[in-house]
């Protein structure tokens, strides 16, 4: 029996001129191949690109009709990839379309035949896959144009139908096909491409290492995931693959910003998914698939977890209320009889207002629309309060709505008199420590964040998947360095 292996990590490092090109290919920390992409390098010098190198190396040139820099004249173009074959070029990258017969013919085995399709999933890709194939070019390598997460998976049916000796790397562009780039080894490839190109859904090596794991990464590796859309913001595959590392779980947890459901559904049964947190918009439409629901899931009217059920469908639960709990059952508040504001009449005010009144709080909606404040207080027994609540109403505050999260991080969601003995407890999680948290520290009230909520409702899930006691404080510790890394940035990060 063969030991399932990670696929290798092939690195592309571009450069405006030759001696930076040959800095940055000797400063790439891990890599099994490093991807010179000499378009973009105004001086090339093809012998001094390759001259000292101590790994082995792709060298690229990518025409602007392929997407990539290089606008020059063909016959030149192809001088340079023969010269870099004859320097010892470990591989050299042909586009398909470029009709360079006599590179291919010389390069064979190291020859990598390339097709980007930045357009979309091209109607004819296992014709053309099988017609890579066919000019016996070492590996054949497909990109893609994903827009949904289902649009990986004629990826995984050209790998099925090209015969076994044929290497391939299948890659999916975009952010719906970040799984052909973590899961490589699944897909078929014989490695993957990391680096800055972020412009294709390309993830950086440090990024796909590190927080993916992708060492250990193999076919046979379970895969959970975050459905939702968006959720480049979201923290849960910090949290959750480093709870994976740390316990060693053979598993790895993607973003899934699926297009719809059925988008969703797709990707699942094809790829296997063991489960997945689910986030906006999709905790109701969930609802919908799971088999038998626990009664708290009807309540709350959401759900925020899928495991796989031994019959291959789907269980359902919400970790949002017990998420919440732990953090003031931590602190080792009473909530029994307690007088409990929830500001907003989202998903999060309705799973809190359910978990609250299950402790025998005395729970208020309060909303800016009094009638979704007042649907949310039928539906979860709790009664219904002015916007905003009343002086001295309240003992614990929990802010529901998304004011005051970052970047709009001076925003509090009302004006409150905020007294000493109270708690506020804020559901933001960025920034951990919001305006409104401030103000009520201020006051002498507890505060507390929702990252610790945050965390509690990761680790429940954690433990409803795999068995396993989370690792709490190294989740909230990833969590903690993927905000900062985020908000340094204000930006995509993937
Ligand atoms: P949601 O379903 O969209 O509900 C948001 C609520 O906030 C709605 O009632 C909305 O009122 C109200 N709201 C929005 N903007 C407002 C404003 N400017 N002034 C007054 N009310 C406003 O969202 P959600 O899922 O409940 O999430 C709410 C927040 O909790 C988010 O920041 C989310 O990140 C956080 N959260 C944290 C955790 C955690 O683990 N820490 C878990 C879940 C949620 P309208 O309907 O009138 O717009």
């Amino acid at each position: 029996m063969t030991v399932p292996s990670p696929a290798k990590l092939c690195v592309t490092v571009t450069a405006a001129t030759t001696a930076e090109l040959v800095r940055r290919r000797d400063a790439v920390p891990e890599a099994d191949l490093i991807e010179l992409r000499l378009d973009g390098v105004g001086d090339l010098d093809v012998d001094a690109v390759l001259a000292g190198r101590t790994r082995p190396v792709l060298v690229t040139c990518r025409p602007t009709w392929e997407g990539g820099a290089y606008d020059g004249d063909e016959r030149q173009r192809e001088a340079v990839l023969t010269r870099a074959l004859a320097a010892g070029a470990d591989y050299v990258d042909v586009e398909w379309r470029a009709g360079f017969d006599a590179l291919l013919a010389r390069g064979g085995r190291r020859i990598v035949l390339s097709s980007h399709d930045f357009s979309g999933v091209p109607g004819d890709l296992l014709a053309q896959a099988r017609a890579m194939a066919a000019t016996g070019a070492g590996v054949v390598k497909i990109a893609i144009t994903t827009r949904r997460l289902s649009d990986c998976l004629p990826l995984l049916s050209v790998r099925r139908e090209l015969p076994p000796d044929v290497q391939t790397v299948l890659i999916g562009m975009g952010d719906t096909g970040i799984a052909t780039r973590v899961l490589a080894a699944r897909f078929g490839s014989v490695w993957t491409y990391a680096g800055a190109l972020r412009g294709v859904g390309q993830v950086s090596a440090e990024r796909l290492t590190s927080v993916f794991r992708y060492r250990a990464v193999t076919a046979a590796t379970a895969v959970y995931g975050l459905l939702g859309n968006p959720v480049h913001h979201s923290v849960s595959p910090e949290m959750h693959n480093a709870a994976f590392g740390a316990t060693g779980v053979d598993a790895v947890y993607l973003p899934l910003p699926a297009v719809d459901v059925a988008d969703f559904q797709s990707f699942a049964e094809a790829i296997g998914l063991q489960g997945a947190s689910v986030t906006i918009p999709f905790k109701r439409d969930c609802l919908a698939f799971v088999e038998a629901p626990e009664p708290s899931v009807a309540r709350i009217g959401a759900i925020n977890t899928l495991k796989r059920s031994p019959s291959g469908g789907w269980l359902g639960r919400n970790t949002d209320g017990e998420g919440f709990l732990a953090p003031l059952r931590r602190r080792g508040m009473t909530l029994e009889g307690c007088r409990a504001a929830l500001l907003g009449a989202g998903g999060s005010a309705r799973a809190v207002a359910v978990a609250l009144r299950d402790e025998g709080a005395l729970v208020t909606v309060h909303a800016r629309d009094r009638a979704k404040a007042e649907a949310v207080a039928v539906e979860t027994g709790s009664a219904t309060g002015p916007w905003p609540p009343a002086d001295g109403a309240w003992d614990l505050l929990v802010n529901c709505t998304p004011v005051g999260m970052f970047p709009a991080v001076d925003a509090v969601p009302v004006p409150l008199a905020i007294p000493a003995t109270g708690v506020v407890y804020d559901l933001i999680y960025n920034p951990p420590v919001t305006r409104l948290l401030e103000q009520a520290a201020h006051a002498g009230a507890q505060a507390v964040g929702g990252l610790e909520m945050l965390v509690a409702q990761a680790s429940a899930q954690f433990g409803w998947w795999t068995g396993h006691v989370a690792p709490d404080a190294m989740m909230a510790e990833a969590a903690r360095a993927r905000l900062s890394e985020f908000n340094a940035n204000d930006t995509h990060l993937l």
